[in-house]
């Protein structure tokens, strides 16, 4: 008999899969690592997991705990997964900007959800930054992983995502490309392939409104970077621990709008149904090897998570033309499709 023993066991070897209409002119081989086939549909799937384990070692959670977040997504689907198996309660925090769909997704796997006002600044006590704090220090037994400054999210992309892009690419790879959140992926990713090639280059996306490619390129904190962007998952404007900047080579920024624009090609290009910044990941990263790639190279660009959670926002045009990001003909013949 094959069978997995928990759903916890599905968790990574996800597959490498060719780029193939997208990539047109564009020399080297270009190879997507599609992190939806995760059982929570994304990448967070896997620091969920180690930040519970590392935990449990250091004897930060006993049986029967609690897991407090705050989150709004992948991560605390991912941890709500992981809790399932491992029998621990799940409360988050979230600001009440966020989608309906989100909270509902968090309580179909068993979460609790507080809900908590947006516009009060980090450290005003309803919000759901100090909300989650508050309720981490009054529930005993609880664990507040922190994905930020948790260094087992690189951890976990070191022991287990490195070596998978390592292994499928037989060690040919010379490129890897990933936007940049928490920092774990990248940063995880290239030490441990940097430890076997010196000469992998990586490539950090980023959006216009975060501080990281200035923070990389002059050393400079700069506030003025910082300004409200749409794309979910990537860029900040703090730097959160996991963000190594010696492994990361480069950072590109890219729109909110050519990112959308992208992940809706990937889908009907590709046949990938992809979240919004798997679209900010492969725009940037094809940017660079139009211009730097050689028939040998073999770049890989990691897609974070799948498509359903942006049904409302990317991929509807309605939603797309009013932020201006569908020309009205495209819009027209979108529509000219579908009737
Ligand atoms: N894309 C999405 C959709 C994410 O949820 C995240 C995680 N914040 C990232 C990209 C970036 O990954 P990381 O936090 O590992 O830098």
């Amino acid at each position: 008999m094959k069978y997995y023993n928990s759903i916890i066991d599905t968790i990574g070897d996800t597959p490498l899969v060719k780029l193939n209409k997208v990539t047109k002119g564009i020399k080297g081989t270009i190879l997507a690592k599609v992190e939806y086939f995760n059982p929570g549909q994304s990448v967070k799937d896997r620091i969920a997991i180690r930040m519970i384990e590392d935990a449990e070692k250091a004897g930060l959670i006993k049986p029967g705990g609690t897991i407090i977040e705050g989150t709004s997504g992948n991560t605390g689907f991912g941890l709500a997964l992981a809790a399932i198996g491992k029998g621990y309660k799940c409360i988050f925090t979230m600001a009440d900007k966020q989608s309906k769909e989100k909270i509902d997704i968090l309580r179909a796997v068993g979460a609790e959800v507080v809900v908590c006002p947006t516009n009060v600044e980090p450290d005003d006590p309803r919000s759901y930054y100090s909300v989650a704090k508050r309720l981490n220090r009054e529930i005993p037994n609880s664990l507040y992983p922190n994905q930020y400054d948790n260094l087992s999210n690189t951890a976990a992309h070191y022991d287990t995502t490195g070596p998978e892009v390592w292994r499928d690419t037989d060690g040919k790879i010379t490129h890897f490309a990933a936007g940049v959140g928490t920092g774990g992926t990248i940063c995880g990713t290239a030490k441990y392939l940097k430890e076997r090639n010196p000469n992998v280059i990586t490539i950090g996306l980023d959006t216009y409104g975060s501080v990281f490619k200035k923070y990389k390129e002059t050393g400079i904190f700069d506030e003025g970077e910082i300004y409200p962007y749409l794309t979910e998952g990537i860029g900040e404007d703090i730097l959160p621990k996991n963000v190594d900047f010696d492994m990361i080579d480069l950072f590109i920024k890219v729109t909110d709008k050519d990112a959308a624009i992208m992940s809706r090609r990937l889908s009907r290009e590709e046949g990938l149904f992809v979240g919004w910044s798997c679209g900010t990941a492969v725009h940037g990263a094809l940017e660079y090897a139009r211009e730097q790639l050689s028939e040998d190279d073999v770049m890989v660009i990691l897609l974070p998570d799948h498509g359903t959670r942006y049904l409302a926002k990317i991929y509807n045009d309605t939603w797309m033309k009013d932020h201006g990001f569908l020309e009205s003909r495209e819009f027209a013949t979108a529509r000219d499709i579908i009737h």
